[in-house]
């Protein structure tokens, strides 16, 4: 590739990032210390507790991240296990397979705003599941899941949660879930939270969303690149030790155990990870929490003075509003669904970021009101 080609992708991809509100991913890191490291290929193939014959890894270091989130999680490395996936897709997939190793039977339970890459999963796994409703602002609709439950009471239950849908960060409730088990005396269940954006997130707001391990679940994955961020797209997936050793015993060796979905594994993704953890611990992403929640009520604040129909879900970092025309959707890169589009306001989206958008959505509510009084003069 000739050097002009190269900064020309660079460019282009530099003044997107630093332009784009509406995606869940974080853009104030920078891992420039760690380029000697695209110099070796490390490859933490297969189960992160066991040494395979490959020594390029960074296992030891991949399980210091996993023991963090276990923390964050309200559990520990006795009970949990976990590794870093390439991101939340992965995570979800995996935790999917457990439950189906679990109750090969079970139908899965989850709504219509669960992330697209669901659907995908449960058909390659092959397992029956069912879509519930949502409610408005994108929560499960309860009612529709009890209605569903109360006909298939024999079956076992896989509930897919979301812990922050992609369109509105709308947080399924646990606790109607256990009442709707409780109800109707499910004995067979597998409660999995999909919190690819929000997993890093909820452990630091007041008060704390119930959704961790404290609360009974199997299995979480989380995103690395969302709200912690990273140059290579990652996660974390984390499941109750029992769920994992029921596979790892059905699986080959191959010097370590097959107990992963891919053998072969990012090694560099965890270094990011454990950097990141190093530099800002529980307290700093309490702080980073905080600051975006700023930015994120300031945003919904500017919206609602146009005159919009603004909206957050509880303390949200995610900004509900109309979607504007397709040019201010394309410059800032705006994820729309139906009539409504989102900004994000994840850590390196500043207030002045906000500003400029706002300037911009104004002249165009401005010019259309012009438009539509020459129309009607
Ligand atoms: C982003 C996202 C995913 C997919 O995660 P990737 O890291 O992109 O694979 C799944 N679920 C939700 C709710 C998400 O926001």
């Amino acid at each position: 590739m000739n050097s002009e080609e190269l900064k020309d992708i660079y460019r282009r991809n530099k003044y997107y990032s630093d332009t784009f509100l509406g995606y869940p991913v974080a853009k104030d890191f920078s891992y420039s210390d760690f380029a000697p490291f695209l110099d070796i290929c490390i490859n933490n193939v297969g189960d992160p507790e066991n040494k395979s014959t490959l020594a390029i890894d960074t296992k030891d270091i991949e399980l210091k991240c996993i023991s963090f989130f276990a923390e964050m999680l309200s559990t520990n490395m006795q009970d949990v296990w976990g590794y870093i996936t390439n991101g939340g897709t992965e995570g979800n997939l995996y935790a999917l397979y457990l439950a189906r190793e679990s109750f090969p039977n079970a139908m899965v339970y989850y709504s219509e705003s669960t992330h697209y890459s669901v659907k995908k999963n449960l058909h390659l796994l092959n397992i029956p599941n069912i879509v519930i409703r949502a409610q408005d602002n994108g929560e499960m609709d309860y009612d529709d899941l009890e209605q569903t439950i109360a006909l298939r009471r024999d079956k076992p239950a896989v509930f897919f949660l979301n812990i922050g849908t992609t369109m509105t960060e709308a947080v399924d409730k646990i606790s109607e879930i256990k009442r709707i088990i409780k109800k109707y005396a499910i004995k067979d269940y597998f409660i999995h939270c999909d919190a690819a954006f929000l997993g890093t997130i909820a452990p630091y707001v007041t008060p704390k969303p119930q959704f961790d391990f404290a609360e009974g679940i199997d299995s979480i994955a989380i995103s690395g690149h969302k709200f912690i961020g990273s140059p290579i797209p990652c996660g974390t997936v984390l499941v109750k030790r029992k769920h994992r050793d029921r596979i790892a015993n059905s699986v080959s060796y191959v010097g370590t155990m097959d107990t992963t979905i891919t053998g072969s594994r990012n090694g560099l993704t965890p270094l990011f990870i454990w950097d990141f953890i190093q530099k800002h611990g529980h307290e700093g992403l309490r702080l980073r929490v905080e600051a975006a929640q700023k930015v994120a009520a300031y945003t919904e604040n500017e919206l609602k003075k146009l005159g919009l129909n603004a909206w957050r879900n509880n303390q949200a970092l995610t900004v509900v509003f109309p979607k504007p025309s397709k040019a201010l959707c394309t410059k800032y890169q705006l994820a729309s669904e139906d009539d409504i589009a989102h900004i994000i306001c994840i850590p390196g989206i500043t207030t002045q970021d906000i500003d400029n958008f706002i300037l911009d959505l104004k002249a165009e509510i401005t010019s259309i009101t012009v438009n539509a009084e020459a129309v009607f003069a």
